[in-house]
């Protein structure tokens, strides 16, 4: 920060202690990642104020030639690292690219068939608290409680008594795979769209270390700031079909100028994201979600669907009389931050919740391998287990602040 520290010391010493916060905690919310610095120097550089409402080649602002040209790149660089026949790359976020997707195939009062919040969905596929749910009419598929993995079976009978016109497969806190081919063909069979939301594995998906959806969905959309590691910010994939409708919908539709900042940031993140050391990140990524799945199982929890194929693992606190809530004000007081997280069939309020929701994404982008992993589930065990013992809190917050010192986020 060059300028900010004089015009106002007040939000410098903000930022400067989120700073802090972020190089002396574990990132481990599953939803979340460090940028690189490359990110933040695109999100800040002069497109912050270029307004350029419309597309590449037709804006209603003038002396948009260097947008126009941000823009192209950005699109071309999306279709080739998801494989993509059209890429829109203006969503401000996850929901309004999810908005969009809705509104541009769907008329309002239509029906919609997604996964249940309370089993790994997201709040934009119809949670009753979501303006989703006042404009489509929503039915939500579950898990099986015993194997605790999407039941297609009853996938496939909900859409044939519910009659969706769209189907909504991806979630928010499940560690395993999606079949979308069989997604596909249910949705095929009822004459359904299907869309993709693969807004917390789309770096797994980008890097080619899990199964794509781009294939079998005819919309996907995504964030750029979750596994992708860009910075804030949504994308829409779609067939070439659909793709005037995606536009007018995003613009004028739910949207007016782009964030041409966050855009320039979307394009260096799909640039970054198609090179051999982003690959190896979302290896290890991938390594280490293992390795805390295995380590908290060793200490007795049990692990939701027993272990993960992503970046996340749920952990059930019951075998410990512990909750979420709890779990999760004792790992922060230590430094170590999660969120806590519902469990399928939790008996506790979703304030409260049974389970802690973890991801690898941070640790590992600052360098953290599969010892440490493995350090880090004794620190939070031995945290969770004497949370009322002060002077076991202070030795664990000492291990985990000398672990973020020997892994800094940002080198000096
Ligand atoms: C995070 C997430 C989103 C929301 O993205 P925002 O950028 O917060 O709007 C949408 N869908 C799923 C499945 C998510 O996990």
């Amino acid at each position: 920060m060059q300028h900010l520290p004089d015009r106002d010391p007040e939000v410098a010493e903000i930022i400067r202690h989120e700073e802090a916060r972020i190089e002396d905690t574990l990132d481990l919310i599953a939803a979340e990642n460090h940028a690189p610095r490359s990110i933040f120097e695109a999100q800040g550089s002069v497109f912050s104020t270029k307004a350029a409402e419309g597309y590449p080649g037709n804006r209603f602002h003038a002396g948009c030639r260097h947008a126009d040209e941000l823009e192209n790149l950005a699109i071309s660089r999306a279709k080739l690292l998801f494989g993509a026949d059209h890429a829109n790359v203006q969503p401000h976020s996850g929901v309004s690219a999810n908005l969009a997707v809705y509104f541009a195939v769907l008329d309002v009062g239509d029906r919609i068939l997604s996964m249940k919040l309370s089993h790994g969905g997201h709040l934009s596929h119809g949670d009753p608290s979501s303006i989703t749910s006042k404009c489509f009419n929503f039915r939500h598929y579950g898990l099986n409680l015993k194997s605790e993995r999407i039941d297609y079976d009853e996938v496939k009978d909900l859409a044939r008594e519910f009659r969706p016109h769209m189907i909504v497969a991806g979630a928010s806190s499940y560690p395993r795979l999606i079949d979308y081919e069989k997604m596909a063909q249910i949705a095929s069979g009822v004459s359904a769209y299907l869309l993709v939301d693969m807004a917390h594995i789309a770096g797994l998906v980008a890097a080619g270390m899990i199964p794509s959806p781009v294939p079998f969905a005819d919309f996907v959309t995504l964030t750029t700031y979750k596994t992708l590691q860009g910075g804030r910010g949504g994308v829409i994939l779609c067939r070439q079909d659909h793709a005037k409708k995606i536009s007018r919908t995003i613009f004028p539709g739910v949207q007016g100028t782009p964030s041409l900042n966050l855009l320039v940031a979307k394009a260096v993140c799909f640039k970054l994201a198609m090179e051999p050391d982003f690959k190896n990140l979302q290896k290890k990524t991938l390594e280490n979600a293992l390795v805390l799945a295995a380590g908290f199982e060793r200490k007795g929890y049990r692990i939701v669907t027993g272990g993960t194929d992503n970046h996340l693992i749920l952990v059930d606190l019951r075998s410990k009389d512990l909750t979420g809530d709890i779990a999760e004000k004792t790992l922060e007081s230590v430094g170590i931050v999660v969120n806590r997280n519902v469990i399928p069939g939790d008996p506790q309020r979703p304030d409260v919740t049974s389970g802690i929701r973890i991801g690898s994404p941070g640790i590992t982008s600052r360098g953290i391998g599969e010892a440490e992993a493995s350090q880090i589930v004794d620190l939070a065990d031995t945290a969770m287990i004497n949370r009322e013992n002060d002077g076991v809190l202070e030795q664990v917050s000492l291990e985990v602040a000398e672990l973020c010192r020997r892994f800094p986020v940002y080198k000096p």
